[in-house]
């Protein structure tokens, strides 16, 4: 199994799924991801063993090579994969997906992709209870349940379906926690990163007049001010809607040689079209995001310039 590039808790729920069920019928089924994953994913049960791209790079791409089968998880391309990427090509082995982004470019030997469900979780727990009701351990269900309670943002965000509640409701009777899950994923936060969050709201958030928009921005010497660790900025792209009659935010952090951005709109605003049109990403509708290899300030202004051109 693979999955994205700064992996949250879809691609790292899913993936682990899948890998439990593929073990419980004698596959050597192995998780390879190409970035570390927030902290507070890391009772996930099996996480320990996810190989890290960017900690045992050659241990991961001879995995990929050797491998007889790729299962490919919430990514829609191998770009995705980032210093995976070249790996995941070359290779020879078959190549499935199972993923809930638009499909633009079918690599794949078979594709699993609706885009019209929560979670790429949600979908592996229709293959796997399909597969057999009973591999949905406890386990594999605080996995699926991760996914669907994070890409939701706590069931709060659109592409939920009765069926969304309908397999939750399932995963509680298998016996899972969900206050303790939600407390482990949502007040876990480090003193720091709740100061950082209250720092971007309060400094560093600025309005776009006559658009019904706000962006955030965070510098290097911001994250080095408030001792950035991975994912400490989850989320925080979400604060911008939560202001009365804004439709669109965007959030964007300095990282070591790119600007990453994350995009989020209500309703009918597509923000997967400024994405891709713009910045040469992707995403959902109302959730999106892209890599910007350039200065802080140009990616700033290429999200006006989008949103004088297409909501104008
Ligand atoms: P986030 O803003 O939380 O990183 O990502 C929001 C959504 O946009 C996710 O579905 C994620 O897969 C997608 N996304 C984020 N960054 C990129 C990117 O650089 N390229 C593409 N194609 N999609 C992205
Ligand atoms: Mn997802």
């Amino acid at each position: 199994m693979v999955s994205h590039t700064s992996p949250d808790g879809d691609a790292i729920g899913s993936s682990l799924a899948i890998q439990k069920a593929l073990t419980s019928y004698g596959h050597n089924a192995v998780v390879i991801i190409p970035d570390v994953f927030p902290d507070y994913y890391s009772w996930l049960p099996g996480i320990e063993e996810i190989v890290i791209a960017e900690n045992e790079f050659e241990r991961a791409t001879e995995l990929i090579s050797k491998a007889t089968l790729q299962v490919i998880v919430d990514m829609n391309s191998l770009k995705r994969g980032l210093i995976l990427e070249q790996a995941l090509q070359q290779a020879s082995a078959k190549r499935i997906l199972i993923d809930h982004h638009i499909l633009t470019n079918n690599i794949f030997d078979a594709a699993y992709s609706t885009p019209e469900v929560s979670s790429t979780s949600e979908l592996v727990y229709d293959v796997i209870e399909t597969l057999n009701p009973e591999l949905i351990t406890k386990e594999v269900a605080e996995c699926i349940y991760t996914g669907i309670v994070t890409d939701t943002a706590n069931f709060f965000h659109g592409n939920m379906t009765p069926r969304t509640f309908e397999i939750t409701a399932g995963l509680m009777r298998k016996g899972i926690d969900i206050v303790k899950i939600n407390q482990v994923l949502y007040h876990t936060f480090s003193e720091n990163r709740i100061r950082l969050l209250g720092f971007s709201i309060s400094e560093r958030l600025r309005t776009v007049p006559g658009y019904n928009a706000v962006y955030i921005y965070l510098t290097k010497e911001d994250l080095e001010r408030f001792n950035y660790s991975e994912g400490d900025s989850e989320d925080i792209v979400n604060y911008g809607l939560a202001i009365k009659g804004i439709r669109i935010s965007a959030f964007f952090i300095e990282k070591a040689d790119f600007v990453k951005i994350s995009l989020r709109s209500e309703g009918d605003i597509n923000v997967n079209e400024m994405a891709s049109k713009y910045f040469n990403g992707g995403g959902h509708k109302n959730a999106s995001g892209a890599h910007f290899y350039g200065p802080m300030k140009d990616a700033i202004l290429l999200y006006e310039q989008a949103l004088r051109d297409l909501y104008d």
